[in-house]
């Protein structure tokens, strides 16, 4: 079965370029526009990974991160972050509030996929029927 990665993302251009890096890999991609309802499909969905924007329309990235980890059926899912903003201490922010990894944007295929699947390779199921 593919792996199921959901991406919090608001911005549509980001949307397609990754899904089309995710999809040609073989991933099944889920979708939520703002944190609310990313945390509502992590919930619902449970999927292997997220990819996480920070700068959303309602809580941030950061604070979605800090919300999923706090749930023990969803701690052990892997989040990556995804942001533009390329300061420093950024990725220590990220690092932080709970994400597994960092990727700065504009997203680059190579570095997305192997992200992805060293992420996926550590990743311990939570129980064995997947
Ligand atoms: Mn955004």
């Amino acid at each position: 079965m593919a792996n199921r990665i959901l991406y919090v993302e608001d911005n549509p251009q980001n949307m397609r370029l990754v899904r089309k890096f995710l999809n040609m890999a073989g991933y099944e991609m889920l979708e939520a526009v703002d944190g609310l309802s990313g945390l509502d499909m992590a919930s619902k969905e449970e999927p292997d990974l997220i990819l996480m924007d920070i700068n959303l329309p309602d809580i941030d990235g950061l604070e979605a991160t800090i919300r999923l980890k706090a749930q023990p059926q969803l701690t052990h899912i892997p989040v990556v972050a995804l942001t533009a903003n390329a300061m420093h201490g950024d990725k220590e922010r990220c690092l932080a509030a709970g994400c597994d990894g960092y990727i700065p944007k504009p997203v680059n295929r190579n570095e997305l996929l192997s992200t992805v699947e060293n992420l996926l390779a550590q990743c311990i199921p939570n129980n064995g029927t997947k």
